[in-house]
């Protein structure tokens, strides 16, 4: 693996600017059309799996984060609230839950509801000290998908289940090669909330999720709000942290008076799960980076095809497919400055997945033979069969660089 901020700079991916900030990166174009592919695909798969996309604002009133918790608890971990006159002061967010629970507040809910899935990739900030910061791993504005699923108790086992599916099929289609499973249970002399019966209950439902899969279970290592499944990941300095995660929490729906109308017409209390399928976009990058070496898959690579006209009179033959490679969805750039030689070796440097040399018979006969990024040469072939083959790829997610068998 190679350190994630020496591709970031090689590729163009992202630039930590001083002036903007310690830990405050910013996504340059080839970084951010990658980001997006890979936003677009995580919101596809919660929207298949009934979750409910929300935005909700980056910050909020102060009685909000009190009433949250996060201000009693979490304070040191935050920036400072900003006052806007004497009785009006706003907090950064360190989490999205508040908000997610006035989303399940928004009006009267029934357990026909439940599970109900509110989602978001959504900003919030932490107040990291300036000597941990680097490149996208650690950073102090954090982009999240997040979801927050209500449920019943005894709905819990069977979401939990759904979640580590969910996070098994976005791990293998974005290359994640989790290194670890830890289940985080209650110690003997801590302080939890919820009782007993239910945090009993939670934590055999979690270790029944977990049937089959080699986990590391940690007691006293639990929020005092509740258990919680961690899936960590190794950077390319060997640092272990956490890329998704399952948490279980009594204590919020307490303190937002949450709940439902249960089939006895009874007022219930939901739980709240509050889970990460990739962690944070600028963690997840951090590690997809250095685990494809910058060579990420086709289909979220940040240019997928380059096209190089071997001299001037293929030029206006390059930019007719371009057009038609962005006309079918690709992210594609036309080269023709220098030789071909050191286009060639550029697109490499690049890790562009496709390239295509513009010769003038290739110009005259409208076809195109595909250099893939592993050396490999195709025959020339019609140029629109090329770009089939190319969408095909892209459309699958695989990782391979030619259309599954
Ligand atoms: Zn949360």
């Amino acid at each position: 693996m190679i350190d994630h901020r020496r591709l970031g700079r090689e590729l163009e991916l992202f630039v930590s600017d001083p002036l903007a900030g310690a830990g405050l990166p910013i996504w340059l174009p080839a970084g951010a059309a990658a980001r997006h592919a890979v936003e677009e695909y995580v919101r596809e798969l919660e929207r298949r799996a009934g979750y409910r996309h929300v935005y909700s604002p980056p910050l909020g009133k102060r009685e909000l984060f009190e009433l949250s918790g996060h201000l009693g608890y979490f304070a040191d971990d935050m920036f400072p609230p900003m006052r806007l006159s004497a009785d009006d002061e706003f907090v950064l967010r360190p989490a999205l839950c508040p908000h997610h629970a006035l989303v399940f507040r928004a009006r009267g809910r029934s357990y026909r509801e439940l599970p109900l899935r509110v989602a978001e990739l959504g900003g919030m900030y932490r107040a990291e000290r300036s000597g941990v910061l680097g490149g996208l791993s650690r950073v102090r504005a954090i982009s999240l998908n997040d979801a927050h699923n209500f449920c019943a108790l005894e709905q819990v086992g069977d979401e939990v289940r759904e979640i580590l599916r969910l996070i098994g099929e976005a791990h293998a289609v974005l290359g994640v090669r989790p290194a670890g499973f830890r289940l985080s249970l209650r110690g003997p002399d801590q302080r939890y909330v919820g009782d007993d019966a239910s945090w009993a209950r939670a934590e055999e439902m979690l270790r029944a999720a977990l049937d089959g899969v080699d986990v590391v279970e940690v007691p006293g290592e639990a929020a005092f709000y509740g258990p919680k499944i961690d899936i960590q990941i190794v950077d390319a300095a060997g640092r272990e942290s956490t890329i998704s995660t399952v948490q279980l929490d009594f204590d919020k729906p307490e303190r937002f008076d949450l709940s439902y109308t249960g089939s006895d017409g009874r007022r219930k209390r939901p739980v709240m799960v509050h889970r990460s399928l990739v962690g944070s976009m600028e963690r997840l990058f951090a590690y997809l980076i250095e685990v494809h070496e910058g060579a990420f898959p086709a289909w979220y690579a940040p240019v997928q095809l380059l096209l190089l006209p071997v001299d001037a009179a293929q030029a206006d033959a390059a930019a007719g497919l371009a057009r038609r490679a962005e006309a079918a969805g690709l992210r594609v750039e036309v080269d023709q400055a220098g030789s071909l030689g050191a286009r060639i070796r550029d697109a490499s440097r690049r890790r562009v997945p496709y390239t295509g040399v513009l010769g003038a018979r290739e110009a005259a006969g409208g076809s195109l033979s595909l250099r893939l990024r592993d050396g490999r040469v195709l025959d020339p072939m019609p140029a629109a069969q090329a770009l089939g083959l190319i969408g095909a790829v892209v459309a699958s997610r695989s990782a391979g660089l030619l259309p599954p068998a």
